[in-house]
């Protein structure tokens, strides 16, 4: 298939394919909307079996930022970089900066699979583009509490709308994984209260958070079945699908994984079911509101209230997949669209 048919419907900006072999380069950089503002994401280094792949994974992976950014109400466009193969040097990453760097600030990179602030050292070396570089002056940090306060913030809303209360005090959370963020998310719901069950992989995580917040220990297989208030999904991607679904025994799904529906249509069995789901990309948002902050000079209060209003972006879209009966995935995409479209309109 051409690029031009792959991309048609979604009208992508810009795809630039870098090359350079003396360092081995071998990078895409895709720009899927920037009406909002300068597409903004991250870099992904990845050992792709083809450039077909890689050209999905980048497209995919860009036009998910505009949805994030629009839904979070950012001056942020949306794109995503990645770099072919399994090496990095500092040649490589440079080069790739000096990349960067011919975009003039219309594309503004950071940190994903792959990429550390390491790396992003280097690549700022050459571009002021950058986002995201831990341990630096005017640095956002380690995002991964952050994007769990803004998970909490976005399961109270939840609360709110299916139970009729955003406090989480006495309510059962199941919490798939116990990472940076569900580690840190266990904190913040035992600290107000929550009863919590959880699992992963990693035996010595679950025993950590056994041990300081008296979570129930589940095996991972077992954690669809849990009869819970929330299921919180902090792992993997596509977890919810036509034999995960009919197992789940709560009323809200509200937490950080990253493409947690495996198919359009489980949304609608999780709504049929009658369980409010928490759109995956609004609300684990809390890590690009937060750097976003890096580029009027980093005040953590101020960026962590501003992540606090992921309770008001989930009680709206709740509020609307209810009265509308369209799913919480189909709402949260209309705002995110008509949010560009204006921008669009505006930019004409
Ligand atoms: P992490 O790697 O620190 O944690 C993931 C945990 O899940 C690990 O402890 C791993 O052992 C466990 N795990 C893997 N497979 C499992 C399984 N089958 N059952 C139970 N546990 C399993 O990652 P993270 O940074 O905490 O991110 C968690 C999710 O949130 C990912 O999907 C990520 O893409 C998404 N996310 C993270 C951020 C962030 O700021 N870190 C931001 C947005 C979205």
């Amino acid at each position: 298939m051409g690029v031009f048919e792959k991309i048609a419907g979604d009208d992508y900006e810009q795809i630039v394919y870098c090359q350079d072999s003396k360092v081995g380069l071998k990078a895409i950089i895709a720009i899927h909307n920037s009406a909002l503002g300068p597409a903004t994401g991250g870099c992904r280094l990845w050992n792709y079996r083809n450039e077909e792949e890689a050209l999905t994974d980048v497209l995919r992976l860009a036009k998910g930022m505009t949805y994030k950014a629009s839904i979070s109400d950012l001056a942020l466009g949306g794109g995503k970089s990645i770099i072919i193969g399994d090496r990095k040097s500092p040649e490589l990453l440079k080069r790739f900066g000096e990349f960067v760097q011919t975009f003039g600030g219309h594309y503004i990179t950071a940190k994903d699979v792959g990429i550390d602030s390491a790396d992003l050292k280097l690549v700022k070396s050459k571009t002021p583009h950058v986002l995201g570089i831990e341990g630096e002056a005017n640095s956002s940090g380690d995002p991964s509490p952050v994007t769990a306060w803004g998970v909490y913030q976005g399961m109270r809303a939840a609360a709110q709308v299916a139970l009729g209360n955003s406090s989480l005090k006495g309510l059962h959370v199941a919490l798939q994984g116990l990472g940076a963020v569900n580690y840190s998310l266990a904190k913040y719901l035992h600290a107000e209260g929550a009863k919590l069950s959880g699992c992963d992989i990693d035996k010595s995580k679950a025993e950590s958070a056994h041990k300081e917040f008296g979570l129930n220990i589940v095996r991972a297989e077992e954690i669809y079945d849990v009869s819970v208030d929330v299921f919180s999904p902090g792992a993997l991607g596509a977890i919810l699908n036509s034999q995960t679904i009919p197992r789940l025994r709560c009323k809200v799904v509200a937490g950080a994984a990253n493409n947690q529906l495996a198919t359009e249509n489980d949304g609608e069995l999780l709504m049929k079911r009658g369980i409010f789901y928490a759109p995956d990309y609004a609300i684990n948002a809390g890590g690009l509101i937060n750097v976003c902050h890096e580029r009027e000079g980093y005040n953590k209060e101020r960026a962590w209230k501003h992540v606090e209003r992921i309770f008001d972006t989930i009680k709206m879209v709740l509020e609307r997949s209810a009265s509308e009966n369209k799913t919480p995935s189909f709402v949260a995409n209309r705002i995110a669209e008509e949010r560009v479209r204006k921008a669009e309109l505006a930019r004409k």
